[in-house]
C-alpha cells in the first residue's frame, strides 16, 4: 500500500515536495482490528498547522510519519464484530490506500442518509465547526446581519445557509466571481463580495451591510477582517474559526488594533475548536442530516480522483481552488 508521510516541516507555503510516499505491505488484522480500504482522504487548512512543530491544539505531525485526518474508508477484513466486513467508517486515519486500524474512535456510516462522502464536510467536522461556531457563540437572530469570511468554503457555505434559516441577512467574501455568484444565486446570500477585485474591502463591505454588523464568522482573518471590525454594532458576536490568510506566514503579522471597537460595541469575540463541543456534536449531525433532508441546506463538494492527487488537493485550498469542501477520492467502494 502507498502512504504519504511528512518529508520535512515546510517553511511558509507547503508544496508537492513537502509530502514523500512510502510503500509497504499490510499485514491481515489482529484480533480487535479491521483493514481499511480508503475511499475518501479529507483535506484541511488545519493540516498546516500540524505540519509546524508549534503547539497547538493537536499535536504536530511527526517528520517521517503518516500525515492523517478524516478519512471514509471501507472494512474489507474484520476481526471485530461490530464492523463487518463492507461497512463504511469515518476517522480520523493515514493518508494510506489500505491500513489496519482498532474500532475505537470510527463511526460506522449511516446507511441511506446522505452521500457517504458528506460525513466528511457538511455532516462530519466540517458542517459541525459551522454548526457551533455560528449557533453557540454568534446566535444570530432574524434581521441582524451576518458577514461571513471564506464563504464559498467547506465551513462558510454552511455558517451562511444556517445563518438564514435563522432569519439573517447573510453577506460573504470569497475569492472568485463564480464563487460570489454561487453564494448569491445558489444558496440565498443576500450579497457576496470577491475580495480579491473589490478594491476598497471597507467601503465594499460597508455597501452591503447598510445596518452594520451583528454576527461576524471568521475564517480568514487579516484585511477581511480589519473591514469588517469598523461595522461592528453594539454587542456584535464574532466567532473567530480560523485565519488562514496567516498560515504560511513566515513573520508575525501585524495589523490595527481592533480592541478599542472591540471595547465600544460591547462586542463579544470568541475563539473556539470544534473539538470543544465533542460531548455534543451527534446534536450537530441529527440537526444537520435533518436540514439537509427537509432541503434547507445544500452542500457542494470539491473532489479530486486519486490517491496521488492529495498533496495537490491540500496545496489548492491555499489558492482558493475548491468551493465547499475538498476531498480526494481514492477508490470505490
Ligand atoms: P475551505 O473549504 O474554506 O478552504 C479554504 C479556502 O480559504 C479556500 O478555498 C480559499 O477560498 C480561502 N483562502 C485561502 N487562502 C486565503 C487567503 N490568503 N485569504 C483569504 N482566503 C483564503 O476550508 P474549511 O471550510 O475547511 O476551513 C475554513 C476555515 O475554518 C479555515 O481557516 C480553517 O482552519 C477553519 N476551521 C476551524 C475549525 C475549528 O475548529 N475552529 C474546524 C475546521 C476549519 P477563496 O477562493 O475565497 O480565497
Amino acid at each position: 500500500t502507498r502512504t504519504i508521510v511528512l518529508d520535512h516541516r515546510p517553511q511558509g507555503k507547503p508544496t508537492s515536495d513537502t509530502f514523500r510516499y512510502e510503500i509497504s505491505e499490510v499485514a491481515a488484522p489482529a484480533d480487535g482490528q479491521v483493514l481499511l480500504k480508503t475511499l475518501y482522504v479529507s483535506v484541511d487548512p488545519y493540516m498546516r498547522g500540524r505540519m509546524s512543530d508549534a503547539k497547538s491544539y493537536v499535536p504536530p505531525f511527526e517528520v517521517g510519519q503518516p500525515i492523517s485526518g478524516g478519512v471514509v474508508a471501507q472494512v474489507v477484513e474484520s476481526r471485530v464484530a461490530q464492523l463487518p466486513v463492507g461497512t463504511v467508517v469515518v476517522g480520523n486515519l493515514a493518508w494510506s490506500e489500505y491500513q489496519l486500524a482498532g474500532s475505537r474512535g470510527l463511526q460506522a456510516v449511516p446507511a441511506n442518509a446522505a452521500p457517504i462522502s458528506y460525513y466528511l464536510g457538511l455532516l462530519g467536522m466540517t458542517g459541525l465547526t459551522a454548526y457551533f461556531g455560528l449557533l453557540d457563540i454568534c446566535q444570530p437572530k432574524a434581521g441582524e446581519t451576518v458577514v461571513i469570511s471564506g464563504a464559498a468554503g467547506a465551513v462558510g457555505m454552511v455558517v451562511g445557509q444556517l445563518a438564514k434559516i435563522q432569519g439573517a441577512r447573510v453577506v460573504g467574501t470569497a475569492g472568485s466571481d463564480e464563487k460570489v455568484a454561487y453564494l448569491k444565486n445558489e444558496l440565498g446570500f443576500d450579497e457576496a463580495i470577491n475580495y480579491k477585485t473589490a478594491g476598497n474591502l471597507a467601503q465594499a463591505l460597508g455597501a452591503a451591510c447598510p445596518n452594520g454588523v451583528d454576527c461576524y464568522f471568521d475564517n480568514v482573518g487579516g484585511a477581511i477582517t480589519d473591514a469588517v471590525y469598523d461595522l461592528l454594532n453594539k454587542h456584535a458576536r464574532i466567532a473567530l474559526c480560523g485565519q488562514i490568510s496567516m498560515y504560511n506566514a513566515t513573520e508575525q503579522p501585524t495589523g490595527p488594533r481592533p480592541e478599542p471597537k472591540l471595547l465600544k460595541t460591547s462586542a463579544l469575540l470568541k475563539g473556539f475548536i470544534v473539538s470543544d463541543y465533542l460531548p455534543r456534536w451527534p446534536e450537530g449531525v441529527k440537526a444537520l442530516t435533518e436540514w439537509y433532508q427537509q432541503g434547507k441546506l445544500k452542500f457542494e463538494e470539491t473532489v479530486t480522483e486519486g490517491f496521488e492527487q492529495i498533496p495537490q488537493a491540500f496545496l489548492g485550498l491555499f489558492s482558493g481552488e475548491n468551493t465547499g469542501k475538498a476531498m480526494v477520492k481514492v477508490a470505490d467502494r
